[in-house]
């Protein structure tokens, strides 16, 4: 069964487990069965390679600049060490294949006395350096930055950031006049695992997922208005909720630059305007990750009775209305409905075609008659782990058996997971049981997933979370 949501609180799994974007505590899933890739030497090089490629020397102070927190220029404390790990024999397959985490079961020691957030070299049994990241005593023990030995410092991070702005530009996604809600950095999809950073015009809000980022966000938040050139002007830090809770850091949410600007809450997807509250909605305040899928939704939806289940803000809704004959959202967050019913009225004023419901989505398609002819899907992630790895199937398989059995004959079903832990393949399994079980005939019109700003790292596979099936039911 998928969470309640009452509080908007957030999409349960997309963020949460093991303090990763993307959720993931695998105890070794992510490795690769493939053939080992090339050594690692050039992926996210950044700047030019230390001296030395073994273990002795990688112990030294970060550069410390007093009092430049407040300025952005924040780097790691003065005191900060850098740790020096060294894994086991055989461990180091993994990252020669760059995938970007380590998990603790590979290591055969931590220098010094670390503390969760240091930066920390890695080392292979042989002493010869592997890769530099953030440390922390969960299973994932470092996430890595760079798998070439240069400084963790400011004009790292300002590469990496300036990186995935320039990807976004030229993947058609910034520096569009009808969409100002994007995502700018998707952990490790832009090489920065920890760190998620969303643009909502001016406004960016930020998430650490890590205390390596949570250490240095007065330092990012000085980084991301640089980096676009002026854009963006305010950096609000919601941390709250994605720091692992075991670090104990005490984070409050709020602005690091700039402010509120009431005004500003209004933005824009392909034309269509939404008001967001990054302060106190689900995740960064918008699902931007749905945009694809969303922009397809006006192709089916023409003259439909569409029914927006798990409608949140009423993103999909939205779309639909733009050619629809009737459309109902569903969530069980009051705030949510409401906050529909606004963005309804934001495009299309006092419009009748649209009613919101604020209840529990499974006992609604169980109440209802054959009465849609388009339903959309997207309910929040019903696995964290591997362990309700079954529990989430069986959801899925559920949900979808009544939405198929209750659509119209020539209906169109957008069903979607972002269960990380619950593969395309496993997804797909389970929409075709919940098939079987109806009897009806299904095709399949459209495999979907997550837009080019989510991007997935090709030598981590975790980063592929969000799968979406568009069918055509007979
Ligand atoms: N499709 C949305 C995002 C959906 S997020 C968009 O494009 O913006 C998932 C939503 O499911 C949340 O808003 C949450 O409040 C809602 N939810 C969770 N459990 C639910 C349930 N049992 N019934 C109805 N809604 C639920």
């Amino acid at each position: 069964m998928p969470r309640k949501n009452d509080n908007m609180t957030g999409r349960a799994g997309k963020s949460k487990a093991a303090g990763s974007i993307i959720a993931a505590d695998r105890n070794g899933g992510g490795r690769r069965s493939t053939e080992a890739g090339p050594a690692a030497s050039g992926i996210y090089a950044s700047g030019p390679a230390a001296s030395g490629n073994d273990a002795s020397g990688a112990t030294s102070s970060g550069a410390a600049s007093p009092g430049a927190a407040a300025s952005g220029n924040y780097v790691q404390p003065a005191e900060t060490t850098i740790l020096t790990i060294i894994l086991k024999k055989g461990k180091e397959q993994s990252v020669r294949r760059y995938h970007p985490w380590i998990f603790s079961g590979a290591i055969s020691s931590v220098s010094g006395n670390p503390r969760e957030g240091d930066v920390a070299e890695v080392f292979a049994w042989d002493k010869t350096y592997l890769a530099t990241g953030h440390w922390a005593p969960g299973s994932i023990a470092v996430r890595i930055l760079s798998f070439t030995k240069c400084g963790i410092d400011r004009e790292f991070f300002r590469k990496r950031i300036a990186d995935a702005y320039q990807y976004r530009i030229n993947s058609g996604i910034a520096g569009r006049n009808d969409t100002n809600v994007w995502r700018l950095v998707h952990g490790e999809g832009d090489g920065l695992p920890g760190l998620v950073v969303d643009i909502y015009g001016s406004v960016a809000v930020l998430q650490a997922h890590t205390a390596g980022f949570w250490h240095i966000r007065q330092m990012i938040a000085g980084l991301i208005p640089e980096v676009t050139g002026g854009m963006v002007t305010s950096v609000y830090d919601k941390s709250e909720g994605t720091l692992p809770f075991m670090a104990k850091l005490n984070p409050a949410n709020g602005y690091l630059t700039g402010g509120l600007n009431v005004n500003g809450t209004v933005i824009t997807e392909n034309g269509y305007k939404f008001r967001v509250d990054w302060e106190k909605g689900q995740k960064t305040g918008f699902f931007i990750d749905q945009r694809d899928s969303r922009s397809l939704l006006p192709k089916y939806s023409k003259d439909r009775k569409v029914l927006n289940m798990f409608g949140y803000t009423g993103g999909f809704s939205v779309y639909a209305m733009s050619n629809a004959g009737l459309v109902h959202t569903v969530d069980s967050s009051a705030a949510a409905t409401t906050l529909a019913d606004e963005n309804i009225s934001l495009n299309f004023g006092d419009d009748p075609r649209h009613r919101s419901f604020t209840t529990d989505a499974f006992a609604f398609l169980a109440g209802m008659d054959r009465e849609y002819d388009l339903i959309i899907l997207d309910p929040p992630a019903f696995a964290k782990h591997h362990t309700a790895l079954n529990q989430a199937l069986q959801g899925y398989r559920r949900l979808n058996a009544l939405a198929i059995q209750k659509i119209k004959p020539g209906g169109i079903l957008f069903t979607f997971s972002c269960s990380q832990v619950v593969s395309r393949d496993d997804f797909r399994r389970s929409v075709f049981v919940a098939a079987a079980n109806t009897g009806r005939n299904v095709r399949i019109l459209h495999q979907t997933g997550q837009p080019a700003d989510h991007p997935v790292n090709i030598y981590h596979p975790e980063s592929e979370y969000l799968k979406g099936l568009v069918l055509y039911i007979e």
